[in-house]
């Protein structure tokens, strides 16, 4: 008697070859879905929730499983017409670069590890600075996404602001330490407290400014923060790019003010930064490279798949102190290539820059800028043209690649208007959109950050909103 299986073959490649022709046949399947997910939890649980076999199943089953059964319990964020969140799409030579990266086996950890990852990672980091036109001095990190940048940034902050008052608290902790504040708009994006959680400044630190009539951090209500505890280790927390309005703060004076007080600016930059990227639109980051920190994401505009985030330091000797480490099994690369281990709160790490290599290398500087020009006017075309439709109402003139505008109930309930309309265009599934709530209102939220859109899909998207508007009534 044996009931010991047929040995799965762990070694079958050929999975590598159909799963590829699988993923040219989905990436295309992006323009026609409908964009919001079908499927229900318990229908997918039950599809997923097998129980572990104990044999093992062969690896072509287990990728067409995959497929098929996620197929309508996807949000097709990655399609032309979601304009939900912020998101973004991949480009196919990023999907190549991320699929390369994981053949290779790569541990993007020290230069030793890899040698070919590691350099293509600090010409990517140089890259990156020059389109994003941030000082060349800066050191960076390669991270998961713009959470991670801010902690790997406020960590810089953090050393820098505590050496100025004679503590290492990369020896000593904060144990004893002055309370460090973290100023910033009622705009700022919530993984900057989450940041300052891990770092042990918790969200109490955070002090908020008012907004002035453009949306834009007061700079009156920062000065009266700052002029009540002229000495307190100060960060500041400026936007390039609200993620309701895709508004930006006032940089130059923020940094002129912030230098009177020995303040740190950090800038989330999360998407806006990348509009440094484009001639026609970086007016609205003006000053922004006077900065200490940046943070922004290669997931997002950059059209990258998950999961890229970029922190810049202007401060190296503070970043660098606050990341370093090293061990004894480590090899001393002699001063040659860089060790990611310096910079990025992570140990073993895929060498993701990598993947931002050969993006930045496919799209060239004039990609990148026809991206962002393109979502910018495909934004202002969604802002614009639903605005104008019989019942609807702009809120948010179109700015960068975000806008809002909401649906008027003619009994006065427009919040509840607003959010059945939002939810029956989804159901149409023509374009994803997502609710939100600024100044006090239930609004639409309308993003653009997919290179895959085209006028084409803003004339359906529109119609699709038109024809939810009039059976809505
Ligand atoms: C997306 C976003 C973040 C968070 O970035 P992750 O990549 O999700 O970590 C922070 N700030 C802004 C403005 C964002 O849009």
């Amino acid at each position: 008697m044996s009931n010991k299986p047929p040995m799965v073959d762990l070694t079958d490649t050929t999975v590598l070859r159909h799963t590829a022709e699988q993923a040219i046949e989905l990436y295309h399947s992006f323009d026609g879905e409908p964009v919001a997910a079908a499927a229900t939890h318990e229908q997918l649980l039950q599809r997923f929730g097998q129980s572990l076999s104990n044999d093992g199943v062969d690896p072509g089953q287990v990728i067409d499983d995959l497929l098929t059964w996620s197929r309508d319990g996807m949000v097709t964020a990655g399609g032309p017409r979601f304009f939900g969140w912020v998101i973004g799409g991949s480009l196919p030579v990023a999907i190549a670069a991320d699929w390369i990266l994981s053949t290779w086996e790569q541990n993007g950890a020290i230069y030793q590890t890899s040698p070919a990852c590691a350099t293509a990672e600090e010409v990517a980091g140089e890259w990156l600075k020059e389109v994003l036109r941030l000082p060349r001095e800066c050191s960076y990190a390669m991270v998961t996404g713009c959470q991670m940048a801010h902690f790997t940034a406020l960590a810089a902050a953090r050393q820098r602001l505590y050496w100025d008052r004679g503590i290492d608290v990369s020896t000593e902790g904060l144990y004893g330490a002055p309370p460090l504040r973290v100023v910033a708009g009622p705009h700022l994006h919530e993984s900057l407290i989450r940041a300052m959680r891990f770092l042990g400044l918790g969200s109490n630190a955070l002090v908020k400014t008012t907004l002035d009539d453009q949306g834009r951090m007061d700079l009156a209500s920062l000065e009266q923060i700052l002029r009540q505890d002229p000495a307190a280790p100060t960060v500041i927390n400026l936007m390039a790019g609200d993620l309701n309005t895709g508004g930006c703060d006032p940089y130059r004076e923020v940094c002129a003010l912030a230098e009177q007080y020995g303040a740190w600016v950090h800038v989330d930059g999360a998407f806006g930064l990348w509009v440094n990227a484009s001639e026609k639109h970086r007016h609205m980051l003006d000053g922004v490279e006077l900065a200490h920190s940046w943070a922004t994401d290669g997931h997002k505009w950059l059209q990258l798949p998950f999961d890229h985030g970029y922190a810049f330091v202007r401060d190296r000797e503070a970043h660098h102190a606050s990341m370093t480490m090293t061990a004894g099994y480590f090899i001393d690369a002699d001063g040659a290539g860089r060790d990611q281990m310096n910079w990025n709160p992570e140990w073993s790490r895929r060498p993701r820059g990598v993947i931002a290599y050969a993006a930045l290398r496919n799209l060239g500087k004039s990609g990148i800028a026809h991206i962002v020009d393109e979502c910018c006017r495909f934004a202002e075309r969604l802002v614009n043209e639903i605005g104008a439709l019989a019942g609807a109402e702009v809120l948010s003139p179109a700015r960068m690649n975000q806008g809002m505008v909401r649906f008027l109930d003619p009994d006065g309930d427009h919040d509840a208007k607003t959010d059945a309309v939002v939810e029956a265009i989804r159901a149409e599934g023509t374009a994803w959109f997502g609710p939100t709530t600024w100044n006090s209102m239930r609004a639409m939220r309308i993003s653009v950050c997919n290179f895959r859109s085209t006028d084409a899909d803003i004339d359906a998207t529109v119609s699709a909103v038109e024809r939810v508007l009039a059976a809505h009534g």
